[in-house]
């Protein structure tokens, strides 16, 4: 048996008012391996900072979610949304479970393709779609969602110049209480836009309506707004069914179902203070059987997952710099990991949690990243237990929209591995270097010589 080591008793004193002893514990988890792989080996193998993806964790949030609407709704297809987390590897993680693709752009939609999802396992979102790229998915049979009237119109054309028909959705937006609304995407359901779009639909030769489509916002913190928005959808669904005869194939209700990530300024952990993801899944279920169709006209209902499915897969192992006190006489750490790799810290309080034992001494602290720039703060107010140079902090929940949404800033980007299933690790992104940086870069050639004196 090792012998403990020392610890000198400090007195640390509580502020009334504030959550104290009394309530979250300052203690914090240290976490040492991720599935099953000691951090130390993961840094010492492929560099720090590294973000990490748990295979395990993608395929358990996935089946568990899938388990909790199907149990409630006969009919379930999810569509992983690409922008989430659109790594090759990770999107294959989901294709392999069973979803299908949701893209929002040409380029989501051919990362897709290349991954091997036809066009007709892919939602086609997004307000800007060129010419060529409805082109390619209307020959391809991908449901498109169509954003707004000009694009209803774009899709007329291209559809009669090339004597196709299209498998079509309209986003629809509505008011669901949530402020300010998200009026921007789709055809207004309050305004009739959307009941407009509709009944222009139906009257074409080329545009066969299969479905509704509705994404209400991201990080959702209410079950209600989901139930008014599916009954909203499925007024609009007993609209076409009672005038056109037709019933729809779905009803998408889009994705922002909240991850565990905290965002700023709430102040209990967020995994405290959201409603479970049964709760949601009743108020989306529910409705649906207000269609009043026998059990096998029910239309399916599609779920574009997104961040509550791959956030808390996402790991950033990070090195600490160095410490600080600041003029406040506040302690600061400075790690090897800035806010160009989690862009999404701007939002939430990134959990951070120690890789090795470093004592029961905690203190708040700051902590930040490399960057030459005052922005560049992971934590603001964090209660940690002392770090040395050299230690590893592991920031948690980062898989959502970080690897999307990071930025190439003063350095490259460092690998991105997976702990596989069965413990071992691969690479699913190699660390960017100089070259790859500077590769689309052109010089003038008046601009290739210069002499310093
Ligand atoms: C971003 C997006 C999603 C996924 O949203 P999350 O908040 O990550 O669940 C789903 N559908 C559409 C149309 C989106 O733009």
């Amino acid at each position: 048996m090792s012998k403990k080591v020392y610890e000198r008793p400090v007195i640390i004193k509580q502020h009334s008012g504030l959550m104290n002893k009394f309530g979250s514990s300052p203690v914090q988890p240290t976490i040492t391996e991720i599935d099953g792989v000691a951090v130390n080996n993961l840094v010492e193998e492929y560099g720090s900072p590294l973000f990490v993806f748990s295979e395990k964790q993608i395929r358990e949030n996935q089946r568990k979610m899938l388990r909790i609407f199907k149990t409630r709704y006969p009919k379930v297809q999810f569509a992983w949304s690409y922008k989430t987390n659109y790594l090759s590897a990770v999107c294959s993680v989901f294709h392999q479970e069973g979803s299908w693709a949701e893209v929002v752009s040409e380029y989501e939609y051919q990362r897709a393709r290349k991954l091997g999802v036809s066009g007709a396992n892919i939602i086609f979102n997004g307000p800007d779609k060129s010419d060529s790229a409805l082109e390619t998915a209307v020959k391809e049979k991908a449901k498109i969602h169509i954003d707004h009237f000009d694009e209803l119109y774009q899709l007329l054309e291209i559809t009669e110049k090339l004597d196709l028909k299209a498998n079509v959705a309209i986003r629809v937006n509505m008011d669901v209480g949530i402020y300010p609304k998200w009026d921007r995407f789709g055809f207004n359901y309050e305004n009739g836009e959307a009941a407009h779009a509709i009944k222009r639909i139906m009257t074409s030769k080329t545009l066969n309506l299969v479905g509704l489509h509705t994404h209400i916002g991201t990080y959702i913190m209410a079950t209600e707004p989901y139930r008014l928005a599916v009954l909203k959808l499925v007024e609009l669904a007993k609209m076409v069914h009672a005038q056109y005869e037709t019933v729809l194939e779905y009803i998408d209700v889009g994705g922002g179902l909240p991850s565990k990530n905290t965002l700023k300024g709430q102040y209990l952990d967020a995994e405290q203070l959201l409603p479970s993801y049964e709760q949601y899944a009743d108020a989306i279920t529910s409705p649906l059987f207000d269609l009043n169709l026998p059990p096998d006209e029910l239309p399916t209902l599609f779920l574009e997952t997104g961040r509550a499915l791959i956030d808390d897969a996402g790991y950033l192992i990070s090195t600490v710099l160095g410490n600080k006190r600041l003029s406040n006489g506040k302690r600061a750490i400075i790690i090897d990991a800035g806010v160009n790799y989690l862009f999404t810290s701007h939002w939430f309080n990134h959990k951070i949690v120690p890789a090795q034992n470093s004592g029961n001494f905690t203190e708040n602290a700051a902590v930040y990243g490399p960057l030459c720039m005052n922005i560049d703060c992971l934590r603001e107010d964090i209660v940690l237990p002392t770090q040395k140079k050299g230690d590893r902090l592991i920031i948690l929940f980062v898989g959502a929209y970080s690897v999307t949404q990071w930025m190439q800033f003063i350095t490259t980007r460092p690998k991105i591995t997976m702990v596989m299933e069965d413990k071992t690790v691969e690479v699913i992104r190699e660390d960017e270097d100089l070259e790859y940086i500077i590769s689309p870069e052109r010089v003038p050639e008046k601009l290739t010589s210069f002499s310093l004196k």
